[in-house]
């Protein structure tokens, strides 16, 4: 047994000596908590070998170096709220989107936005519902992980969870008998369809808990308290979170008192309800860009105009929630606006009082937190080696991570 047991043990070390070796180094380290200077990363593989001092880690024998100068180094980014089967409302409106272009263009079309956010230095993506195009975000990231199509590493929703009445596409004949941009569910019913989307591929179960739906158009609460509560037993029981889109008070009451993970876009959150968000360790994810975005299509200049009331509305909850102490996530509901602009999320939570640093963090370790991702949001040693560079220093000036120069994921350059 003893000579097979060393040939063994010779075998595997020729195999970790075959692999790949990388040095990164630049000015600037980001490692997902906070900034170190001069320090590097050496990969090895598709994994962080080591993190440390420059001047520790070039003793170690590498196959090749990467360095770009006045740089700073990051974990891969990581977006809480994209859409990649949808584009910007004013290119085609969300109705025809959805109503009117076949699964497969909208998939072929999410292919291209998948570059486009890996490219932009996103290796990870949570998408929060294909709104429409069925499982086409399951089929997205199974290709992405064949190594067919390049991408970031996806946690999917599938199709979502609606009240039956709330959603849309709305306003057209009653006759017409129209698919809608999520499933609709009621009562116990949603005990089937929670398993049924998961057996069909959800990562994370997504539900509305509002939608605008008010006597006057206005967001109010879609599913009772039970009902929230039954889709959280269900998910939690398969290991799976839930996430909520929930703009109204209640809507955001509810939710978090049924055990979801995650509150998205969160309106009217008050000071109360902040602090129970801290309490019950849900984060929160304000969706600030798509907000800017829809109010811009509809009109409105930044640089000339005063704020329109939604923002006004979306400022306040923003400020009321970094005051009380919540964990603030980045996602900006990307899909509303370009698949590649991430960072304009991370524009405005900066903007709306959050220091560039924190917002470093809700992107790669708060974010990878929030979602379970355990091996990801951070430069450490045996963490998976997503890692970009971005020009400048982005502690100090957050718009230096629209200029991503280089970037990893799992050891596989995707940009130089
Ligand atoms: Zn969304």
């Amino acid at each position: 047994m003893k000579p097979l047991l060393s040939l063994l043990l010779f075998i595997v070390s020729l195999m970790i000596q075959a692999q790949e070796r990388t040095l990164v180094k630049a000015d600037r380290l980001f490692d997902g908590v906070q900034l170190h200077y001069n320090w590097g990363v050496i990969v090895s593989g598709s994994q962080i070998e080591k993190v440390g001092p420059i001047s520790e880690l070039n003793s170690i024998e590498v196959n090749n170096t990467v360095s770009y100068p006045n740089s700073t180094i990051s974990p891969g980014l990581i977006e809480g709220h994209s859409h990649l089967l949808l584009y910007p409302y004013n290119q085609t409106d969300w109705n025809t989107q959805v109503l009117k272009e076949a699964d497969t263009y909208r998939a072929i079309r999410g292919v291209v936005h998948a570059e486009n956010t890996l490219q932009a230095g996103f290796t990870t993506v949570r998408d929060l519902g294909s709104e429409g195009a069925g499982y086409a975000d399951v089929d997205l990231k199974k290709a992405i992980n064949d190594g067919i199509v390049p991408g970031p590493r996806m946690l999917v929703a599938g199709r979502a969870i609606v009240a039956t009445g709330s959603y849309g596409p709305k306003g057209f004949d009653r006759d017409q008998e129209l698919m809608l941009g999520a499933e609709a569910s009621d009562g116990n019913d949603l005990i089937r369809t929670v398993r049924d989307q998961i057996g069909k591929g959800a990562d994370v179960i997504k539900v509305y808990a509002d939608y605008r739906w008010g006597p006057n158009g206005e967001a109010k609460p879609t599913f009772t308290l039970q009902e929230l509560k039954l889709i959280c037993e269900v998910a939690h029981s398969s290991g799976r979170s839930v996430v909520a889109h929930a703009s109204s008070l209640e809507a955001i009451r509810r939710a978090i008192e049924a055990g979801v993970q995650t509150i998205e876009h969160g309106d009217e959150l008050d000071r109360s309800t902040a602090q129970l968000m801290r309490e019950r360790g849900v984060y929160f994810y304000p969706t600030l860009a798509a907000v800017e975005s829809i109010e811009s299509y509809r009109g409105w200049n930044k640089e000339s105009q005063k704020e329109t009331e939604r923002l006004k509305k979306k400022k306040n909850s923003f400020s009321i929630a970094l005051k009380e102490g919540v964990s603030i996530g980045m996602g900006g509901d990307v899909g509303v606006y370009p698949h590649g602009e991430n960072a304009l999320e991370m524009e405005l939570m900066q903007e709306y009082g959050m220091k560039s640093l924190e917002v470093l963090k809700s992107t790669t370790s708060l974010n990878a937190k929030a979602f379970n991702l355990h091996n990801l949001g951070q430069l450490k040693e045996g963490f998976k080696a997503d890692i970009i560079i971005v020009n400048g220093d982005p502690s100090k000036d957050i718009h230096q991570m629209r200029s991503v120069l280089w970037v990893m994921k799992e050891g596989k350059v995707y940009k130089d």
